[in-house]
């Protein structure tokens, strides 16, 4: 793949990979050695990026005891202190934008301008909040108190970003963390390793073992007090088998096949546009990527016709490159699993619009269509560029397809009449509904899903108390003593 003129500058961050890689853990405020290690590829160019280790359930152990001996500082420092830490974490990202968002783009493969424009501002965002809620928490949760160290287990497709949206809450509440990143996507989660240690972050607070599932499953099985984990339905099903019957807080984000719901008064042009933040961005690897295009029959040709026109214009290519709309799939064996539902689909009778495969990681946005319920691309969760397009006819039967999932984490409707809208939002079983507007997310709004899609919030005042325990009742007038 050609790079052209407009391609970010990414040597800064090779030479940062060439001076500190490979990389060790982060425990107790320093790099271990590295020891077994791992690959960690640039997908767009099939390049490695650095060596990773693998964490053990011994680094595990160590990370935890970290963080255990660091909890009660952390704690006693009181809000105000806790937020000036979270600041001085969202200014020294905010400084190093650039840094990272080539750093994300080159281990990620998605497109400069998204990591520079939504990623790491909203990483800044969500530190900047919480450096509030640090302070407030007294004040606002009167008598609650920190959970103790929280283990939690991260997915690849906006790495910094879900790093920030698990450990800023932990921190601003007074716990400490183990993070683990995944294995796809480990290096911004090094490179904020660092940051802590600039911000003069107390030793063991924060704490990052890489690794694979393996490494997953060991936080899981540490003495935590909580995991917060974001990934696969079926990871996120196993973790809870596994603590059922502990006393451990869980907390799951997990999969969708969110709705993206066109009524016949919808503004096309914005609805298609609409299309392209929602499985379009980010190479559709976004949980609540609006995957299920259901548009009304009497304005579906017209949409279509439109869709084909705007999908005819992005440009696919090198994620450094300034001018790029849809970079690279994060790895081969996720590219080889959206080509094997894309195949499916076809063979049970879709057609297949767009979605060429290229060569390396690459896939062109696509979406399929004349797709029967049942089929395979309808009940799958492609995490690809890849949507599904149908029509309804009547609103009951847009709301019977919106909801005929096991998951429930987004939804999105557009219509011309807030009334209609509300209507149509109000009968979808989401943990979030956007109107006239998709996958826009704000530190202060929570977010979280119903249903196979998980439990528990993250953001603003909700993603609080998932962090902290409520005081214990006293017994009173009202209450009988136990
Ligand atoms: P995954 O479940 O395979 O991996 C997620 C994380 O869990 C990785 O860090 C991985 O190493 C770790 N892991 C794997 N097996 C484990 C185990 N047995 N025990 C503990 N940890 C384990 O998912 P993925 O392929 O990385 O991500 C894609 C999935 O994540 C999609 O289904 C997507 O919808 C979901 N996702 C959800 C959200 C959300 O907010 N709801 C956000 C992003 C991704």
């Amino acid at each position: 793949m050609e790079y052209g003129p407009s391609v970010e500058d990414a040597s800064a961050v090779r030479e940062w990979l060439k001076a500190r890689g490979p990389f060790g853990h982060f425990i107790g405020g320093s790099f271990t050695k590295p020891a077994e290690s791992f690959d960690s590829i640039d997908p767009a160019r099939s390049e490695v990026l650095a060596q990773v280790s693998q964490g053990s359930a011994k680094d595990v152990a160590r990370a935890v005891r970290a963080a255990r001996k660091a909890q009660p500082g952390w704690a006693a420092l009181g809000g105000h202190e806790r937020a000036r830490f979270l600041y001085a974490i969202a200014r020294t990202i905010q400084k190093r934008e650039r840094f990272l968002s080539v750093l994300e783009t080159l281990d990620n493969g998605k497109p400069l301008r998204e990591s520079r424009d939504i990623d790491v501002p909203l990483v800044v965002r969500h530190f900047y909040h919480h450096a509030g809620w640090a302070e407030l928490r007294d004040s606002e949760f009167p008598g609650h108190a920190p959970l103790g160290v929280c283990g939690q287990i991260i997915p690849w497709n906006f790495p910094l970003l879900m790093l920030a949206w698990k450990v800023a809450p932990a921190l601003a509440a007074g716990n400490t963390v183990v993070l683990k990143p995944a294995e796809y996507t480990s290096l911004t989660a090094l490179a904020f390793a660092e940051i802590c240690q600039q911000v003069g972050l107390p030793a063991g607070v924060v704490n990052i073992v890489t690794g694979d599932g393996a490494t997953g499953a060991a936080l899981v099985a540490a003495e935590v007090d909580k995991i917060a984990f974001t990934g696969s339905t079926e990871v996120g099903r196993q973790i809870a088998r596994t603590l059922a019957g502990t006393s451990q807080r869980l907390t799951l984000e997990l999969g969708g096949k969110s709705p993206f719901v066109v009524m016949d008064d919808a503004d096309l042009d914005a609805a298609v546009e609409g299309v392209v933040d929602s499985i379009w961005f980010n190479q559709g690897q976004v949980c609540c990527a609006g995957s299920r295009i259901l548009v009304a029959e009497a304005v579906a040709d017209r949409f279509e016709h439109l869709l084909q026109m705007r999908m005819a214009k992005l440009r696919v290519g090198p994620p450094l490159d300034k001018s790029t709309d849809v970079g690279a799939i994060v790895h081969p064996v996720q590219k080889q699993r959206i080509a094997q539902i894309c195949a499916a689909a076809v063979a049970a009778g879709a057609e297949l619009v767009g979605g060429a495969e290229g060569q390396g990681c690459f896939i062109a946005p696509g979406y399929l269509r004349n797709i029967a319920p049942g089929n395979p691309g309808m009940t799958e969760e492609i995490f690809g560029p890849i949507a599904t397009l149908s029509t309804f006819r009547t609103p009951d039967e847009a709301a019977d397809l919106a909801n005929s999932t096991h998951y429930g984490l987004a939804a999105s409707v557009w219509s011309e009449s807030a009334t209609v809208a509300t209507d149509m939002a109000a009968r979808i079983k989401a943990g979030v509904v956007w109107v006239n507007s998709a996958n826009l997310f704000d530190a202060a709004a929570p977010f979280g899903g119903v249903r196979d899609s998980g439990y528990g919030r993250e953001g603003g005042h909700e993603g609080m108390l998932d962090y902290l325990r409520a005081p214990a009742m006293k017994p009173g007038r009202d209450s009988t003593p136990a």
